[in-house]
């Protein structure tokens, strides 16, 4: 068979199991509250019609609407089909150096998939022993550099100031920064895009905005690397937004206060569990995000994450170096919380 000889060969991500039925699902980051009612209202009013069209290339109504929200020049926004093709395309623009791009050892597992596909060298960064980023770490020579804020799957966060001094000492590389999880509780480098033109904003409709299901993803940053991005979108598929992820998207943002709403919760969920876990001998780096990276002082984590599995409690956990012995757990609706904890009292104590 000589024509496997030339197949483009790619170890792929893997992404968190999807069960079906009646279980309780803190694996995959996703929000444990409905989208807006506003969303439900705009989907079935939908003109069905309109479908025969091909939709706007830059997203239409959505891009304008983004604008409009975040304060941000039209031509400095880019919408995909979620963060993940966002990303992807980012990774073909603008990592084209023979030097490697670099990102933390442990960090979004799509990162390596990219580099690998796309041929890209890459070289990671060890975390320090806590798991944090040292800013340090990132003034070297590069053809790229890509950090999610707050990381994932640890949901540290690092300040504001702290990013702007990799990307100030950075500027003959892009900086991407992936703030999947900004909305719940970090403070966003948006503002800095008018300030470097390296620096481009990665956010997502998947977690804070409830939306994981319907794919948005976007990306903020100076007029020129939003030209590039298209230019490569473009050079690959004109019309990723259809017109209902559209009308959807738009919607969602019309409704700022269920969004305020919602994350609110989450947080509000978050900080109960924290104290709660931490008294069952659980260790964690303090999060930021919708989840939290545990490790239990005496329980291998592979155990809890059968015994859960076996109760119909998902979280995710990874065979990899350095993360073999963590959890990393969604944070749910407060029920969900509550029977998630009752189950760890049980497997940690036996
Ligand atoms: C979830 C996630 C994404 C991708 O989410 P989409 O659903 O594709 O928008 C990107 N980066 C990180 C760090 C994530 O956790």
């Amino acid at each position: 068979m000589s024509w496997e000889n030339n197949v483009r060969k790619v170890i792929p991500y893997v992404p968190g199991e999807q069960p079906t039925g009646d279980v309780i699902k803190l694996n995959t980051n996703e929000n444990p509250y409905p989208p807006s009612p506003r969303v439900k209202k705009v989907l079935a009013e939908f003109d069905i019609d309109t479908l025969r069209k091909y939709p706007d290339v830059y997203g239409g109504t959505l891009q304008a609407k983004l604008s409009e929200v975040y304060g941000i020049d039209k031509d400095k926004v880019f919408v995909g089909v979620g963060s993940d093709d966002v990303l992807a395309t980012a990774f073909l623009t603008f990592f084209n150096s023979d030097k490697p791009i670099i990102f933390p050892d442990v960090t979004y597992s799509f990162y390596d998939v990219w580099a690998d596909l796309y041929n890209i060298p890459y070289e990671v960064i060890p975390l320090k022993d806590d798991f944090r980023i040292d800013r340090e770490d990132y003034i070297r020579d590069n053809g790229g550099i890509v950090i999610p804020n707050p990381n994932a799957p640890t949901g540290a966060l690092k300040s504001v100031e702290d990013l702007e001094y990799i990307i100030s000492n950075n500027s003959d590389s892009i900086v991407i920064i992936d703030e999947a999880y900004i909305d719940f509780g970090g403070k966003s480098v948006l503002p800095l895009i008018d300030k470097y033109d390296n620096l481009l904003v990665v956010q997502t409709f998947s977690k804070s905005r409830s939306m994981a299901g319907v794919r948005i993803g976007m990306a903020f940053g100076c007029k020129a690397l939003i030209k590039y991005l298209n230019d490569v979108k473009f050079s690959i598929n004109s019309y990723t937004i259809n017109k209902l992820t559209e009308a959807a998207g738009t919607a969602a943002l019309e409704d700022e206060a269920y969004f305020k709403e919602t994350v609110a919760k989450v947080i509000a969920t978050r900080e109960r569990v924290k104290p709660i876990l931490k008294q069952l001998g659980f260790d964690f780096p303090d999060s930021a995000s919708n989840f939290v990276f545990a490790t239990h002082d005496t329980v291998p984590a592979e155990e809890i994450f059968t015994s859960l599995k076996e109760r119909g409690i998902y979280v995710r956990w990874w065979n990899k170096p350095r993360i073999s012995n963590h959890l990393r757990i969604s944070i749910g609706a407060d029920e969900e919380m509550d029977e998630l904890i009752n189950a760890l009292k049980e497997i940690t104590t036996r």
